[in-house]
């Protein structure tokens, strides 16, 4: 894919998402010929000249000025995000928390409003409820099991619907094509937390979501090592419509009365976000980062394939298993939502599931103290299995009606399934339900 073969070839040929995982937004060094991304680690960039640097600084000509704006390895990482999720620009923030900052920071003025998923990762729902509102971002929380609770949650200061597709950590699809149907009636953007699913399983946009937003901390860089985030826009949302949309259509007073949609059209969201949030916010990325990440991609497609296989194995034993109450994972035939699951994700329900142990919150906290293999920790999408009893850890901030609604009540376990030999995984399993 280096810049010299591509010359006689299809311009925009149409590679394979495992293609794609290895290249998209990536060649050959041109200066040094380094096959592996070169880390990029300086802060800033040498200008040509004074004209240069102006029409830098005036958005005038892309190029890279100081590393909390761009970065070339971050790009590459942005680049090849795009190209998985099929969109139309993408920018990398420091995690998935502040990628999610960096959405709103564009669509909402404080006063506005947005409508999410009660069944949301849990730190979600307190950057919602607690920061975002400070900052008088003011958000409603429905049950996104039934579409329509988004519709009957509208107010005409609504700018956004926030969903997960897969939602953490109660092994939940939504009807994700429902809820963008109620987004655009109302002329809103649907953003979609893909987190869990990952653009292997699932890629949003084809099933109506605007914007796309990642933990690249999760299965994306899928080694544990670093966090990072991202969002991609998909470049189809009309920001002109019903003047909801200030920064993206109004004049910018920082770029000399700038209008965002105006002067970029379909890249206006990835951009302002970049230019003015990320530039004013400063969550970026780090380029070590986005090189651990951009490595760990190129095996995302295998990494999924065996852990959603294990996944389910696991799933299967435990739904088996005499202390355990019940089991949710989509890919199960009982599962409510194996049929969305079917629809939605039907290369495999994910690696993320919850059981129910017998003996509730006790039990629970037993079973995480008792495994080997597995390790008790705060995370997902480790090539490595990982065990969360979430109602003494990740949801204790919620009251526990909200951690229930959450899908965290307190018989609820957490499992992120590795890439392990799937009969020791069940092995250790066992024998910490053994000792319930
Ligand atoms: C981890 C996670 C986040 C937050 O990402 P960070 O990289 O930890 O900031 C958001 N959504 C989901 C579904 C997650 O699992």
């Amino acid at each position: 894919m280096s810049d010299d073969s591509a010359k006689d070839k299809d311009p925009d040929p149409k590679f394979g998402f495992e293609t794609l995982a290895v290249h998209a937004g990536a060649a050959p060094d041109p200066v040094t010929g380094s096959r592996a991304i070169p880390i990029h680690q300086t802060t800033s960039f040498v200008f040509d000249d004074a004209e240069h640097a102006a029409s830098l600084f005036n958005l005038q000509v892309f190029g890279n000025i100081y590393t909390r704006l761009t970065n070339p390895t971050v790009a590459v990482l942005e680049q090849r995000m795009a190209g998985l999720e099929n969109g139309r620009g993408a920018l990398c923030a420091s995690s998935g928390h502040a990628a999610q900052l960096l959405v709103f920071h564009v669509l909402m003025e404080a006063g506005d409003h947005f409508v999410s998923a009660q069944q949301l990762y849990g730190g979600s729902l307190t950057q919602f409820s607690q920061s975002f509102k400070k900052m008088g971002w003011d958000s409603t929380t429905v049950d996104a099991r039934d579409p329509e609770n988004f519709r009957a949650a509208l107010q005409p200061n609504t700018k956004a619907i926030f969903i997960e597709n897969l939602a953490n950590p109660g092994g939940i699809v939504i009807h994700m094509q429902a809820v963008a149907d109620i987004a655009h009636e109302a002329g809103i953007p649907l953003i979609v937390d893909s987190t869990l699913a990952t653009p292997f399983l699932n890629q949003p946009f084809e099933w109506g979501a605007d914007i796309i937003v990642h933990s690249l901390t999760k299965f994306l860089g899928g080694h544990g090592n670093s966090l990072g985030g991202v969002l991609v826009d998909s470049g189809k949302f009309d920001w002109a419509q019903g003047g909801k949309f200030p920064t993206l259509t109004e004049p910018q007073p920082s770029y000399h009365g700038l209008r965002f949609y105006e002067t970029f059209g379909d890249m206006a969201f990835s951009i302002a976000a970049r230019v003015l949030s990320l530039r004013d916010l400063g969550p970026a990325l780090s380029p070590q980062n986005a090189f651990y990440i951009l490595t760990g991609i190129e095996t995302l497609p295998l990494r999924m394939e065996r852990q959603c296989a294990n996944a389910f194995e696991v799933a299967t034993f435990l739904e088996a298993h005499p202390k355990v109450e019940w089991v949710s994972y989509a890919g199960l035939k009982s599962s409510p939502y194996y049929d969305l699951g079917q629809k939605y994700l039907p290369k495999g329900a994910g690696a993320v599931l919850t059981f129910g142990v017998k003996g509730g919150f006790d039990a629970g906290v037993k079973i995480v103290e008792n495994v080997d293999l597995f390790s008790h920790l705060a995370n997902i999408g480790d090539t490595r299995s990982l065990i969360l009893h979430p109602a003494s850890t990740t949801h204790r901030q919620l009251s526990e009606e909200a951690a229930t609604a959450a899908g965290a009540a307190p018989d609820v376990i957490r499992l992120s399934v590795g890439i392990e030999t799937v009969d020791d995984l069940k092995r250790d399993l066992d024998q910490a339900l053994a000792q319930v």
